[in-house]
């Protein structure tokens, strides 16, 4: 399989290339050439078949040769080695639980594969990679876990100081080994802008091999299909569900419409989006304004110009015709957020985060038109993510789980690092000395 820029501007390459370039040298996103069209009877047989063998056969096409199938269905079991049940909280609504991974977010997904994929390209080329990431908190986290001791990388992350949740920043400083957290003083804007000018710096970038792990790469993007057809796996009705995906980015649902396209049954997909709303008012007007994002109580989903919205133009060939058949998008304010946990709560003894919250009132909403459909909310974190959030919403305390647990208790090492450029390129150039 190759991939080419979306701005038409670069070569096509193949997976190990876009995975180690993460974007296009044109500044595009990349795009796989043919969406893989799997067999009708493996789909239907899909209950029948283990976990593991779903993922390999799902991503196998967009891996092609790069990587060896013994070293890939290795990498697919580590990816998904927790649970992703399915959860009924009412009778025509579902629970996707995205959440029991190492950092309680569905990120944890694409950020164990990324990981893993880039590890073994970095032996193979037995270069020391540098993976750069700039975090406003979930993110951070789930890359710091999945990269903790992955042998030929070493990983920086940027994260603005005071503005992380202390759950977040626990996440972030307790790995050490090839994990280095640096505290900017300065907010999130300032941690982005510095790691953008690390990757012009050609001083930097010919002296150490420097990548980043933001969610435009497509070892992060495509891995997020498996869990829709994990889904399927236990769907109990013979109807197809609709898919409720709280967004932020847009590279969750734009997986699920990947993996729709391949022959997944699929009746509808909505983007359940916060006060955020551009791609809402797109399926309105036809018009495309990004804006500056919003601050919510589901901050994850703070985008203000969704990254992966071009790629979902270009499943539809760009016809947005087409695309409204398949994909609505519906808003949601934090008064409607925090009322619907509290309800569901109370009603469902379900609890929902933030971002669930969000999912499910979209889907609720669709359910409204559409009574004798049924659909999955993808749960994307843990409500314990957003305790501050939640517990007073609920009146009670959230019991912590195991997962963190153990992180909560480990010691916090981060270097405080001034907002200033020069200061974080001498920090680079020491990695690159210690790696000659
Ligand atoms: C990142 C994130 C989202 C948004 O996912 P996208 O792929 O960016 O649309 C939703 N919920 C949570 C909890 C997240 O961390």
């Amino acid at each position: 399989m190759n991939y080419y820029s979306l701005n038409q501007q670069s070569p096509i390459t193949d997976f190990r290339n876009a995975t180690i370039l993460g974007q296009a040298p044109d500044g595009g996103l990349y795009f796989p050439e043919t969406v893989p069209v799997l067999n009708r009877e493996w789909i239907r047989n899909l209950k029948n078949i283990s976990r593991e063998a779903i993922a390999y056969e799902v991503i196998r096409p967009y891996v092609g040769d790069t990587i060896p199938e013994d070293k890939l269905r290795t990498i697919v079991q580590e990816t998904i080695d927790f649970p992703i049940p399915l959860k009924k909280i009412n009778d025509s609504i579902y629970s996707l639980e995205l959440f029991h991974g190492p950092t309680l977010a569905f990120k944890d997904i694409g950020a164990r594969f990324m990981s893993r994929c880039l590890g073994y390209f970095a032996r193979e080329g037995s270069r020391r990679v540098t993976v750069l990431v700039a975090t406003s908190g979930d993110t951070g986290g789930a890359v710091a876990s999945g990269f903790h001791n992955v042998e030929g990388v070493d990983v920086v992350i940027l994260y603005p100081s005071g503005k992380v949740s202390s759950v977040q920043e626990k996440q972030l400083t307790t790995f050490g080994d090839n994990i280095h957290a640096l505290e900017v003083e300065g907010n999130f804007d300032d941690c982005q802008k510095m790691v953008k000018q690390v990757f012009t710096d050609k001083e930097l970038t010919s002296k150490m091999f420097l990548t980043s792990a933001n969610s435009i790469n497509v070892a992060r993007w495509l891995p997020q299909q498996f869990y829709y057809f994990f889904a399927l796996q236990q769907w109990p009705f013979a109807e197809a569900p609709v898919f409720s995906v709280p967004s932020g980015n847009f590279g969750n649902i734009c997986a699920g419409l990947m993996a729709w396209k391949s022959g997944l049954p699929v009746k509808h997909f909505i983007a359940a989006c916060n006060a955020n709303d551009v791609v809402v008012k797109f399926l309105e007007t036809d018009h495309y304004t990004p804006q500056k994002a919003v601050p919510t109580i589901s901050n994850a989903m703070d985008v203000g110009n969704p990254s992966n919205f071009i790629r979902i133009l270009e499943i539809f060939n760009r016809q947005s015709g087409e695309m409204k058949k398949v994909l609505s998008a519906n808003t949601t304010t934090d008064d409607r957020t925090k009322a619907l946990i509290k309800e569901v709560y109370k009603k469902n003894h379900y609890l929902l985060d933030p971002h669930g919250a969000v999912g499910f009132d979209a889907l609720d909403h669709y359910l409204q038109k559409y009574p004798n459909d049924k659909g999955i909310v993808l749960e994307t974190a843990h409500p314990i993510k957003f305790l501050d959030v939640v517990e007073p919403l609920i009146g009670e305390n959230i019991p912590i789980p195991a997962a963190i647990a153990d992180t909560l208790n480990k010691e916090q090492k981060a270097t405080v690092l001034k907002n200033e450029y020069s200061v974080l390129k001498s920090y680079l150039l020491k990695i690159a000395n210690s790696n000659l």
